[in-house]
């Protein structure tokens, strides 16, 4: 039994929910809050509730999407789905395929059922397994695919995939869990991140060259991007039904510049930032609240849209005097 979670197992069920949550089951079944049932909030004047559709309907609303905002959540309760083998696992081109490759996943995710999910990436190949050693530390392009359909279909669903001739390819059949903590390794704790979000309606062939241009100056071997689909199940829950406002888009992009070595920070920090800027005119506006630094009011507002006001109405019922401000802030209004 499965939902929707983040595509590296060690992430925390506590942020992640909070602000939406996305990962190789959301086309299928939406984002992790659309499966949520009930969390427990101890509030900031010490009281503790229980939030559902039925008690606390506005704070329920409000956990959906608007963050740490609202209360400490010490229990989650989830909607589960029967979820076993998945035939999963990346395929990857070198870097100077990117303009092809993103081209065509493009075109061809968005006319895919969705018992098909795969996120593209731009990367550095890491130096171990399932990579061969010629690629190791190469800097690639790929798409790291998760299939829930029926297995006996997998090679047909693939087939275009494979026509497109990956340099490596390691989809088969896994359990679950194996996916989504294939790449834990990659991403030990203690690392350093300096990480910006977009949310993307569409790639436009001069998108494609920016995506390029960064892939070639990716700063370190952990640095990467990924433009996780948003479509299939999320767009069928309403812009106002939960607090997580951007239904409509087609991607949630992250550019996330990791360097164990603190004295990388600088160089991880400039191309995240040059990069993010540089995709601003092919942006939908905001972010996921998740992939955002401290970028200040203007943003979180962008982010949350309409949803905005009746947040900041909610926030003055259950937290008047901001105690819950070390995140992505929203100030009580009334
Ligand atoms: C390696 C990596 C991979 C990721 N992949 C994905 C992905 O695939 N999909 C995705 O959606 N996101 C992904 N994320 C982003 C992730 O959702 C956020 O980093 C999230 O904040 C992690 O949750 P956490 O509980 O560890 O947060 P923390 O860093 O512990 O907390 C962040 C904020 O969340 C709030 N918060 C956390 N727990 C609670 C709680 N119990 N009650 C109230 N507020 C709380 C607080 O405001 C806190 O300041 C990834 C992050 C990393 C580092």
């Amino acid at each position: 039994m499965a939902t929707p979670s983040g595509i590296i197992s060690t992430t925390g069920v506590g942020g992640l929910t909070l602000g939406g949550g996305h990962g190789y089951l959301s086309r299928k079944l939406g984002l992790t809050i659309d499966n949520l049932l009930e969390a427990e909030v101890v509030l900031a004047d010490g009281r503790v509730v229980t939030a559902s559709e039925s008690r606390h309907p506005d704070l329920f609303w409000a956990l959906r999407g608007g963050g740490g905002n609202f209360g400490v959540v010490t229990s989650f309760v989830f909607r589960l789905h029967p979820v076993t083998n998945v035939v999963a696992g990346p395929t990857v081109w070198p870097v100077a395929a990117t303009p092809e490759v993103l081209t065509w996943y493009r075109e061809f995710l968005p006319t895919q059922p969705d018992d098909l999910y795969g996120f593209f990436a731009t990367m550095t190949v890491p130096p171990g397994d399932p990579f061969p050693a010629e690629l190791h530390l190469q800097k690639a392009c790929g798409v790291v695919w998760c299939y829930t359909g029926d297995p006996a279909d997998a090679d047909e669903v693939f087939a275009p995939v494979r026509a497109l001739a990956p340099q490596r390819e390691g989809i088969g059949s896994v359990p679950y869990p194996a996916l989504q903590s294939a790449f834990d390794a990659l991403y030990p704790k203690g690392l350093q991140w300096y990480w910006r979000g977009n949310f993307v309606r569409d790639v436009p062939d001069a998108a494609v060259s920016v995506h390029t241009r960064f892939a070639e100056e990716l700063p370190s071997m952990q640095s990467t991007m990924h433009l996780y689909p948003i479509d299939g199940a999320v767009h069928q829950v309403g812009p106002a039904d939960t607090a997580w406002s951007y239904r409509d888009v087609t991607y949630s992009q992250v550019i996330a510049g990791v360097d164990p070595d603190p004295a990388n920070a600088d160089a991880i920090k400039r191309w995240t930032v040059d990069y993010s800027e540089a995709c601003r005119p092919y942006s939908a506006g905001g972010a996921y609240v998740n992939f955002m630094m401290d970028e200040g009011e203007d943003r979180v507002r962008a982010t949350y849209q309409g949803n905005y006001q009746r947040l900041a109405e909610i926030k003055a019922v259950y937290d008047p005097d901001n105690i819950l401000r070390i995140n992505q802030n929203l100030p009580p209004r009334r």
